[in-house]
């Protein structure tokens, strides 16, 4: 369209700090199997999707929806024992770790981080004008306690971030480690968990009032649904009254907060499907250990592994060119060329290893 006359100007510049970090976002190839994103490689069970219309009709949308999420927070309450004060939900869990950001970093605080982690959690720290603590993992990328804490010592941040399974290394933290965390740091220790269920010990468990500690869960992992955009935290609930002071109205859509509550009804479901997806990926991490790539052990729903003779790059091209698609993290800090590989389904696994068997020979 031509512009009105006299409107036209060069535009003003946005922020010059807004370049995207490395490891934001993945390309989407046009591929078979696409193995690149941690997402379930299963659909939610068709009767949530039935349960689901049905509610539909019963929303008044030419209402505004709940604003406190109340139905959405109760059910969630009720399944991880803790009252509904204490659940904070957001569109998705990179909102709840904005959120997180936005209420307890922003100018002169600090956010630390031990990479490699989530490249979100630099990045959304980055964008609320968080300052940065970027902590070093060992090279086998377990978290050095001692080292951890004299940087928290050091540092003073307002916020430390865990990411247990860590995404991309599937490593998880333990009991311990969590605890020494929560002692060494007089911030908010928040333990991102959105491949929690996948895991064998999850930080809920230290989770209480008076307890400086939040974990952070996702529906988009094992619940199946990471078209729905939905996440959540479960902490204190003066952190949990924290958060709502930065989330805007009505940031809960009604059909999303129905849309979560009715998936809790199917929890056996999802039990099953992660059981499968924790199979498989123990079937690829043995798989992958009969080949010539160093593979690390997982929590998770994704493996991170590293070919052993041949340029990670390389092999990530080999894969798409037989129509896979994997995670190509060879060129993220820390993690010279290594890949990761989302766990599919039985048939997408076998495809991805004996796409790789053939790059490899
Ligand atoms: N945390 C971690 C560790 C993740 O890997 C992801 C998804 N890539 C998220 C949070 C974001 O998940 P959501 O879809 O809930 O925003």
């Amino acid at each position: 369209m031509t512009p009105p006359a006299g409107l036209a100007r060069p535009l003003p510049p946005p922020r010059a700090d807004l370049g995207l970090r490395q490891g934001y976002h993945s390309p989407q190839v046009p591929v078979e199997v696409r193995l690149n994103t941690n997402e379930s490689p299963y659909p939610p069970p068709p009767e949530w999707l039935e349960a689901l219309v049905a509610q539909a009709r019963n929303i008044a949308f030419n209402r505004y929806p709940d604003r406190a999420a109340r139905g959405l927070r109760e059910a969630l309450g009720q399944w991880h024992g803790v009252p509904p004060e204490q659940v904070f939900a957001a569109n998705g869990s990179n909102e709840v770790l904005q959120s997180v950001c936005l209420a307890y970093g922003g100018a002169g605080r600090k956010a630390a981080m031990f990479e490699p982690t989530y490249a979100l959690h630099a990045h959304i720290a980055h964008l609320t004008g968080t300052g940065l603590v970027q902590g070093q993992r060992r090279p086998d990328f377990t978290l050095d306690v001692t080292a951890a804490t004299e940087l928290l010592e050091q540092e003073d941040p307002a916020v430390v971030f865990l990411c247990s399974p860590n995404n991309p290394t599937g490593l998880a933290e333990d009991a311990s480690t969590v605890s020494s965390i929560v002692a060494a740091t007089a911030g908010l220790v928040v333990v991102d968990e959105a491949y929690g269920q996948f895991a064998s010990w999850s930080a809920l468990e230290l989770v209480a009032e008076g307890v400086p500690l939040a974990v952070v869960r996702t529906y988009s992992k094992t619940w199946s649904m990471a078209g729905l955009r939905l996440g959540y935290l479960i902490g204190p609930s003066e952190v949990v009254k924290a958060l709502e002071r930065v989330a805007l109205p009505y940031h809960l859509d009604a059909l999303k907060q129905a849309a979560g509550r009715l998936a809790l009804g199917f929890s056996a479901q999802m039990e099953h499907r992660v059981a499968s997806v924790v199979a498989e990926r123990d079937r690829l991490v043995a798989a992958l250990s009969r080949m010539p790539v160093q593979v690390w052990p997982s929590q998770a729903n994704f493996v991170l592994w590293r070919p052993r003779q041949r340029r990670g790059q390389e092999v990530w091209q080999g894969l798409v060119a037989r129509s896979v698609l994997v995670r190509d993290t060879s060129s993220w800090p820390g993690l010279q060329g290594c890949l990761r590989t989302t766990v599919g389904t039985r048939e997408e696994n076998d495809r991805f290893l004996s796409a790789l068997a053939e790059v490899l020979a």
